[in-house]
């Protein structure tokens, strides 16, 4: 299996250790053809890239993509309301728009936040509030890639638990894909497999790298597929028949 793209990476415009250069140069010597800058949307707290800084994290990464690796300006968004709007920044449109459910972030909306924080909470002590929280954050990532051109959805599962097989299903109709995150591949691999299963829904490999040097590192989703008989064809972004690792 050789990797032909990673979509997901971060640099230090967010809280990776690399450059955009840096990330670059390791596509390159994997010979990607295709490498996506995915910073965190505005409203995760902490990481989030603000949004006045988004048309220099463009024009940045425009600038470093002359290469045979195609440099993409992609983010990776948050959900912030019960409805499905994304936390995309002014400035220019991105190249993917990845999306993923993170628990730190600053939604919009009164319900949005008690779901985020105080029905969350609850769902600790409670599983009918366990069974509540599993709906509303089902039903906003649904909203959202019913709403928006959502290219991937990132990490599904991974922290707060939806009805994956059901999000596939629409993601199979809307031409997204969902992610095989290699970093969190453990907490996420139920609900793959719940897609895979359920879905005709396409994959792609992520490897969400925080240094460069984990850029392209698929091996884990690699043994995970074909541990589980999911075919390789419906994992886009790698070639089967090329010998790399
Ligand atoms: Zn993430
Ligand atoms: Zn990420």
């Amino acid at each position: 299996m050789r990797p032909l793209a990673d979509y997901h990476t971060h640099t230090r415009w967010s809280h990776g250790k690399g450059t955009i250069a840096d990330n670059l140069r390791a596509g390159e010597a994997l010979g990607l053809e295709a490498l996506g800058i995915a910073e965190h949307g505005p409203r995760l707290l902490l990481w989030g890239v603000p949004r006045r800084r988004w048309p220099l994290l463009a024009q940045a990464v425009r600038t470093a993509s002359q290469g045979p690796t195609r440099l993409l300006f992609n983010i990776e968004a948050n959900v912030i309301s019960l409805a499905g709007d994304l936390d995309l920044p002014p400035g220019p449109s991105p190249d993917m728009v990845l999306v993923g459910l993170h628990p730190q972030v600053a939604p919009q909306g009164l319900a949005a936040w008690w779901t985020y924080y105080g029905l969350r909470w609850l769902s600790l002590l409670s599983p009918a509030c366990r069974h509540r929280l599993y709906d509303a954050f089902t039903l906003a990532l649904v909203r959202a890639v019913e709403r928006h051109r959502v290219d991937v959805v990132v990490h599904p599962g991974y922290r707060l638990p939806v009805d994956t097989a059901y999000l596939a299903r629409v993601c199979a109709r809307r031409g997204t894909r969902l992610e095989i995150n290699c970093r969190h591949l453990e907490a996420a691999a139920p609900d793959i497999l719940r897609a895979a299963r359920d879905s005709e829904v396409e994959f792609v490999f992520g490897s969400d790298a925080h240094r460069p040097e984990e850029i392209g590192r698929f091996e884990k989703g690699r043994d995970f597929v074909r541990r589980w008989g999911i075919e390789g064809e419906r994992i886009i972004n790698v070639d089967w028949q090329e010998k790399g690792s």
